[in-house]
């Protein structure tokens, strides 16, 4: 639970039978239950935030309270111990200074720690090509791991994972347009395909856990794009398996999906998701050869 400073919110206290009560400010009532006299109570089914009192009256308490008070929780700076600039209880609370002297440390580790995140991964994105399940000469992605490095560092947002440099990558060497992070309404896919009309989504593991959100976020980015655009998505196993093919299995399943929507009045059928696993299986058997 949180006390913000200037919170007047009252706490009611009940007695040890749950009946009688009074009520006292949030601090207080923290204070009574640190000092052992009062415990958490949610008298109400709304889970509203009241103390019992455990073996004493409410003077008892106060009284005991008020001796105790000049040793308990004086909110200080937690790196310099002086007048603090915030008051909230059971958080930290810095002076001026230390808040942004602590808040500069943090911005400047937060950016070395990026800054390795995207090297591990552009690390990972190359083993990922060299271990594909039908092997390439890691040569051919030479310049493209370049300018996928270099996106990185200079923005260093701008991937989630090694599958999706690896994607931006071939779509490099075939000399394919990419934008990434692009804001489209509320979301931001991947990567967006502007010449081939086309959201591209690199799916995870978790995905599979999350079609339903993923189908009504496809249909809003469709949306806002119109009706020549379709959001494929690509799982990493492809991606680890066939990169070299990853262009025509995307024009391969954006193709199939405008067929069927003709076929449906624009409309991808309920059922197209089992279809879609149909859709992957023909490509995969045909791409494997
Ligand atoms: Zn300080």
């Amino acid at each position: 639970m949180v006390i913000e400073k200037g919170k007047r919110e009252k706490i009611k206290i009940y007695s040890r039978w749950g009946d009688t009560f009074r009520s006292t400010n949030q601090r207080k009532a923290m204070q009574l239950i640190e000092i052992g006299l009062a415990e958490k109570y949610n008298h109400y089914s709304d889970g509203e935030f009241a103390i019992r009192l455990i073996k004493c009256t409410p003077e008892e308490a106060f009284r005991e309270l008020k001796k105790q008070k000049k040793d308990i929780t004086k909110i200080v700076c937690w790196e310099c111990g002086k007048e603090p600039e915030t008051n909230v209880y059971g958080r930290r609370n810095w002076c001026k200074k230390c808040h942004e002297k602590h808040t500069k440390t943090k911005q400047v580790n937060l950016d070395k720690y990026m800054l390795l995140r995207m090297k591990l991964m552009h690390d990972r994105a190359l083993r990922i090509i060299e271990n594909q399940r039908f092997p390439v000469d890691l040569l051919d992605y030479k310049e493209a791991s370049k300018v996928v490095f270099d996106r990185a560092i200079k923005d260093l947002q701008v991937f989630d994972s090694a599958h999706e440099m690896v994607a931006v990558m071939e779509l490099l060497r075939n000399k394919i347009m990419t934008k990434l992070k692009v804001r489209i309404g509320n979301h931001k896919p991947d990567i967006l395909l502007p010449d081939e009309k086309i959201v591209l989504e690199i799916d995870g593991f978790l995905h599979k856990h999350r079609k339903k959100a993923d189908k009504v976020r496809d249909v809003e980015m469709r949306k806002e794009l119109g009706c020549e655009w379709e959001v494929v998505r690509i799982p990493t196993e492809y991606i680890e398996m066939n990169i070299k093919k990853l262009v025509d299995a995307i024009r391969g399943l954006k193709k199939e999906m405008q067929r069927v929507r003709k076929e449906y009045n624009g409309l991808l059928p309920e059922n197209f998701s089992p279809r879609d696993q149909l859709v992957w299986d023909k490509l995969r058997r045909k791409l494997a050869k």
